[in-house]
């Protein structure tokens, strides 16, 4: 068997699937065994509430919560596992932003976001801009959909006081210059945020050595259960800021006059958080930091210039992002005349799982010309049979729909 097969079995729905070719793991990434049994065996045997019990289950729960967070703190290189707050995912990690470094700007404060980002990084933006008279501005794209850094000086000026980006545009799979951004961003003064929920699911990531302020991803997109997300942000940040949400378990005292808040990251995980999924998350991501990813991202590489390379020969077929250079492994393409939707479907048929769409970024779609687009996404469990059988199948759905 080779490595890729045997990996494919360590998830348990691709190992019951042999005939699926799952290229939609920039969506959801299927869940590792690892993180399937630790949330299972975290429900059926620790099973109780955290920071509030006394009884041995409850300190059980607190112990495999709190590791949780250690292994988050392991996996992004935070300094401290108190810079780790746990949500229910990327949006609600880029909103809790919003929201809380939202309410220290001013009108004619400026956040510097990108015409490339999720609407889950775009949107609370607008929102704010709504509440508060913040000034938005947009850093355009080129042609093939990468951040056009050029624009760079005269975006972030003096009244800067947060960029807020993608580290790896979910549609054109480009990887964002972070280091160009927050040199930039340094230079004024601002914050830096960054979206990292393409990038965790091709590999562990280094908070400190990006330089970067806020980081936010989901626990599904890097083979952990759903439900579960995290927000990075440095510590005497998080310390300044006020909660979002309100409710139990984020207060320092209650009193009919007031109440003053829990230290970070407490603070920001109002209610009881998912803990069994925080559980299972951590299994990925202890999974994860043992691989081998400088032969990882080889071969996720390799398979997406062998598929690059395929859809090119296609006539009238345009590519939306880099042919090569800094790119993840996720491949969109326009081919005029056939809806996604279309495409998709005919490629289920044919046991082929992509995603066509607006993708959640209307904005680089209009920066395109296009309203929606085909995606495969390629990750360490995929090989060149899935490349392949995608090639075969777009034959068949150039002949059957054109
Ligand atoms: N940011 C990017 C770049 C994404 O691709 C996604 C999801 O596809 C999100 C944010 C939102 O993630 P979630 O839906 O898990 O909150």
């Amino acid at each position: 068997m080779s490595a890729v097969a045997s990996l494919r079995q360590e998830f348990p729905l691709l190992a019951a699937a042999s005939d699926l070719h799952y290229l939609d793991s920039a969506a959801t990434s299927q869940i590792h065994r690892r993180a399937l049994d630790a949330v299972v065996r975290h429900e059926t045997g620790s099973r109780a509430n955290v920071s509030r019990g006394t009884h041995r289950l409850a300190e059980a729960a607190d112990r495999a919560y709190e590791h949780a967070r250690l292994s988050a703190a392991r996996f992004l290189n935070a300094a401290s596992p108190a810079e780790i707050v746990f949500t229910s995912g990327a949006t609600a990690s880029l909103n809790l932003v919003a929201h809380a470094f939202g309410s220290t700007l001013r009108a004619g404060d400026r956040v510097v976001i990108s015409v490339a980002e999720h609407h889950s990084n775009f949107v609370p933006w607008q929102q704010l801009r709504e509440r508060t008279g913040i000034e938005l501005a947009l850093i355009p794209v080129t042609d093939s959909g990468e951040l056009d850094l050029s624009c760079l000086s005269g975006l972030i000026g003096s009244t800067c006081r947060l960029v807020a980006v993608t580290q790896c545009s979910n549609v054109t799979g480009a990887w964002t210059d972070v280091a160009a951004i927050v040199a930039a961003a340094c230079k004024v003064g601002a914050r830096v945020l960054l979206d990292g929920a393409q990038a965790v699911q091709h590999g562990p990531q280094d908070v400190q050595a990006l330089g970067v302020d806020f980081y936010a991803f989901s626990g599904h997109k890097c083979f952990g259960p759903g439900g579960i997300g995290v927000l990075w942000g440095r510590e005497n940040l998080l310390t300044a800021l006020p909660p979002f949400m309100s409710g139990g378990g984020m207060v320092g005292e209650v009193t009919p006059e007031a109440t003053t808040w829990a230290a970070p990251p407490r603070r920001f995980e109002a209610g009881t958080p998912p803990i069994a999924q925080a559980v299972g998350l951590a299994a990925a991501l202890e999974w994860m930091m043992g691989l081998d990813w400088v032969r990882i991202h080889a071969r996720e590489n390799d398979l997406c210039q062998q598929l690059i390379g395929g859809l090119l020969r296609i006539p009238g077929l345009r590519l939306l992002g880099p042919v090569s250079g800094r790119r993840a492994s996720i491949v969109s393409f326009d081919i005029p005349g056939l809806h996604p939707h279309d495409i998709c479907q005919v490629l289920d048929a044919h046991r082929l799982a992509l995603r066509g769409g607006h993708h959640c970024a209307q904005p680089l779609m209009a920066a395109f010309g296009v309203e929606a687009c085909t995606r495969a996404s390629i990750a360490l469990y995929n090989d060149t049979a899935d490349i392949a059988a995608l090639l075969d199948g777009l034959g068949v759905v150039l002949r059957e729909l054109t």
